[in-house]
């Protein structure tokens, strides 16, 4: 840290991303990534004659890729926000509707940005602990007066909401924005798109980073109704303009021209979850009921970390928290079915062991 740093950053934990080491050749289920490629029309797009286009800055209001958000999700162009990554978009709601006077609200367990942009941004903030089983308890966010951001399904436990029960946290929060970033709604919950027509409190984010297999183009999209959409461009254009590249921003839309490729490789990716949760019962682990592209596992008989470590050394990268209530679990992102044999083989020599 230099002398220079504003002081008001002193207390800030930055974010830790998941690891990317280079010392090897890793089976990488630690990040949520897809294992599939994107389909080939998006990889297509990306011609000479395009990359030449670089030298122009990208469209800033991204028109054509918001109006094929707009059309793939039946709302209206004024209802999406296009982002450089949900984390950016999720900076962007804390901006506009987070203050001193209204705080934020998020479980205890949950994706780590949240608490690092409250502190970032000065925004005091709440968590409400899950229950026992990792569920969110409902009746904590039944009229709490502050904002609210939920993970749906949650991170890192998978468990999903139902649209009444949001609906139930919606309505009785109707001076409050709820923002649910519905990172991994694609592999099994349900959307609550549709309620932002209803509801003039509701804010949905998506990524193109896990069901989309897009990770590395950086690319979101919020929805919401136009007010909302229209205070978050405010924001971006007080931030940054041009926030998503022209070469993400063609292959966005290539991307939903695509639908059927999409939806086939989420059933792959759920079969495959349910394949191995069925094959890490047996090997006697307990686990949430997940319906992400990862599984939130823990043995009886393994600490977390030392699972984590004898993983690592075969090769195997997953993810594990030295956290209070989580530390024994691990998050294992849902691979091929020849990765998740690969580690099946690995944690069954493990567990063989003790
Ligand atoms: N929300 C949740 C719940 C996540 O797990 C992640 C991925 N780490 C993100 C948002 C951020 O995704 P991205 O910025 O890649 O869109």
């Amino acid at each position: 840290m230099s002398r220079f740093l504003s002081k008001r950053h002193d207390s800030l934990d930055a974010y830790v991303p998941g690891e990317q080491p280079s010392d090897m050749q890793y089976i990488k289920l630690n990040t949520n990534e897809s294992p599939y490629p994107p389909p080939k029309n998006v990889i297509d797009v990306v011609t000479g004659e395009e990359i030449r286009k670089l030298r122009l800055y990208p469209n800033p209001d991204g028109t054509a890729l918001i109006k094929k958000i707009a059309l793939t999700y039946t709302v209206d162009a004024e209802n999406v926000i296009i982002g450089n990554g949900s984390d950016e978009l999720l900076a962007f709601a804390y901006l506009a509707f987070c203050d001193n006077e209204h705080g934020v609200v998020f479980p205890d367990i949950t994706y780590g940005f949240y608490p690092v942009y409250a502190k970032l941004f000065d925004i005091p903030f709440e968590q409400f602990p899950l229950k026992e089983d990792f569920r969110i308890d409902i009746a904590d966010y039944l009229n709490v007066g502050k904002n609210i951001i939920i993970a749906n399904p949650n991170a890192p436990t998978g468990i999903a909401l139902t649209l009444p029960e949001i609906e139930k946290i919606l309505q009785s929060n109707t001076n409050n924005i709820v923002l649910v970033d519905e990172a991994y709604v694609d592999f099994g919950a349900d959307s609550a798109i549709p309620l932002t027509q209803k509801y003039e409190n509701l804010l949905v984010v998506h990524t193109y980073s896990k069901s989309r297999s897009m990770a590395g183009a950086r690319m979101a999209f919020a929805i919401g109704p136009a007010p909302l959409i229209e205070d978050m461009n405010k924001m971006k254009y007080s931030f940054n303009p041009y926030n998503v590249n022209r070469l993400t921003q063609i292959m966005a839309e290539a991307a939903l021209n695509d639908e059927a490729y999409y939806k086939e490789k989420h059933r792959e990716i759920i079969a495959i979850r349910e394949y191995t949760e069925t094959r890490l019962r047996k090997l006697g682990f307990d686990m949430t009921n997940s319906k992400a592209n990862f599984i939130f596992a823990k043995h009886p008989n393994i600490s977390g970390f030392g699972l984590y470590t004898a993983l690592k050394e075969k090769g195997i990268l997953v993810r594990q928290w030295n956290k209070p209530r989580i530390s024994d679990y691990l998050r294992i992102t849902v691979g091929t079915k020849e990765q998740m044999d690969a580690l099946i083989d690995a944690i069954g020599e493990t567990v063989s062991r003790q």
